[in-house]
């Protein structure tokens, strides 16, 4: 029970890192808020593991507010922020990806943690405490060719996980993030160019520990830095990656 009676929020938890973090902090005993733009998706987890699921669209300002508001009628406080919820852009050279598809990777991957911060940040601070970690991706370490722009909003999270922690240190709040390599997911294939046999072995041949990341390996790192066993980590970004980025 490593978060018992913590109030959390996760965005993006209707599937894949989403779902099985939320699981996970569920299991340690947190109250979990499951936020996702895909509500029955989002429904579905939250029956699973006795959680309360919650639509947003985390690029929508009004949006963002509406579920930190929702939270805060059904727990009471927030203890914890999962920033997971993100796209990718589908694989191509950089100078063919469509504005409208790099404004949508930006507002979904990057935007979203502003407007999360601008939702909680003040709670957060009139509480003295807190905890937010965002999911990025060894990508934002270790730039995949064709996913360029996606590439690139993975660093500004990282960027912006070490800018937040140092401001909001004075004010007893962590901020920290994850960097998943792949799981063996749909997303694979966007990573991967296209997914076949060969592609599939030339991927893993580029993680050492030589297997796909699954939920449960993202989850057990998101449980450790939201937990207070992560009191003296802040501005971290923690890669979780077979030894990819090595
Ligand atoms: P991953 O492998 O990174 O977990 P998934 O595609 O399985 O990727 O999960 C991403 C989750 O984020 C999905 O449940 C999806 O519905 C959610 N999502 C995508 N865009 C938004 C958005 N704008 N607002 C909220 N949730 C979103």
């Amino acid at each position: 029970m490593r978060l018992k009676d913590k109030r959390a929020i996760v965005t993006g938890a209707g599937s894949g890192f989403g779902a099985g973090i939320a699981r996970k902090f569920a299991a340690e005993g947190a109250l979990v808020l499951l936020a996702d733009i895909n509500h029955e998706a989002a429904e579905a987890q939250a029956r699973e593991i006795g959680g309360r699921a919650a639509h947003v669209d985390v690029s929508d300002g009004g949006s963002m507010a509406r579920m930190v508001a929702e939270a805060r009628a059904a727990m009471g406080e927030i203890d914890i922020l999962v920033n997971n919820a993100g796209v990718t852009h589908m694989p191509a050279p950089m100078e063919e990806i469509e504005e409208a598809e790099f404004d949508r990777v930006f507002a979904v991957n990057c935007k979203s943690v502003y407007l999360a911060a601008r939702a909680v940040v003040p709670l957060m601070k009139a509480r003295g405490s807190g905890v937010i970690l965002n999911i990025a991706s060894t990508a934002a370490v270790s730039p995949r060719p064709n996913l360029n722009w996606y590439n690139a909003s993975k660093g500004w999270m990282t960027t912006a996980t070490r800018a937040m922690a140092i401001e909001l240190a004075p004010h007893g709040i962590r901020v920290n993030a994850v960097n998943p390599v792949a799981g063996d997911t749909p997303l694979l294939a966007s990573f991967m160019g296209e997914d076949t046999p060969e592609r599939r072995a030339q991927f893993l041949a580029t993680i050492p520990l030589g297997r796909f990341s699954t939920p449960e390996d993202i989850a057990g790192a998101a449980c450790y830095l939201c937990s207070d066993e992560a009191g003296l980590v802040t501005g971290v970004c923690m890669e979780v990656d077979g030894g990819r980025c090595i």
